[in-house]
């Protein structure tokens, strides 16, 4: 394992995106929407980055078969996504890699109307996502590696570590 972002430069930047979106959204109300499990740690430090009243926060879950065409399933995120039809939304990603799953998730959140979405993802790997989803609060652009920590798994493990690690098996 190599570090790569260590705990004090993650508060550091995490305090600035706090104050970003605080700055955008000033008095209007909107949900922060937090992709499960990923961004737990970094959403936690996040909400209580940003000053504003008028925000709530709300959870949902993107597992893999978000990618296949499994319509039950679908439909199911459809149902759960319904609440935020006029909101304002503001959407909490870990990492985006290739943007598959954002951009799979985007185009089924669009479906209900929300009044507004921005993106908020920690990490981005910007030569692979090559501005396929973009990102419009982001934490830190890294390279193509494989990282773990601050919430970030390998197999369920390693979430709990306090830096951003590059997993090198
Ligand atoms: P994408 O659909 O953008 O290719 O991948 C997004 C998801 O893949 C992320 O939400 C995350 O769960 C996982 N992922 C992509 N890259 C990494 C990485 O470097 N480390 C970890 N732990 N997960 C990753």
């Amino acid at each position: 394992m190599r570090k790569l972002i260590c705990r004090d430069t993650i508060h550091k930047r995490v305090q600035e995106i706090g104050a970003q979106i605080s700055d955008h959204y000033q008095n209007r109300p909107f949900t922060c929407l937090i992709i499960l499990k990923g961004s737990t740690v970094f959403a936690a430090d996040l909400i209580r980055a940003i000053t504003s009243e008028f925000m709530d926060i709300d959870f949902i879950r993107l597992s893999s078969y978000c990618g296949t065409h499994s319509t039950g399933k679908v439909e199911m995120l459809m149902g759960e996504l319904e609440k935020f039809r006029g909101r304002e939304l503001l959407v909490v990603e870990d990492i985006v890699d290739t943007g598959t799953t954002l951009s799979f998730f985007l185009e089924k959140l669009n479906e209900i109307k929300p009044a507004s979405i921005k993106i908020c993802s920690l990490l981005e790997k910007k030569e692979i996502n090559k501005g396929r989803v973009k990102i419009d609060f982001l934490g830190f652009d890294i390279k193509n590696e494989f990282v773990i920590g601050y919430g970030l798994d390998m197999n369920e493990r390693f979430r709990n570590l306090p830096d951003i690690m590059v997993y090198e098996g």
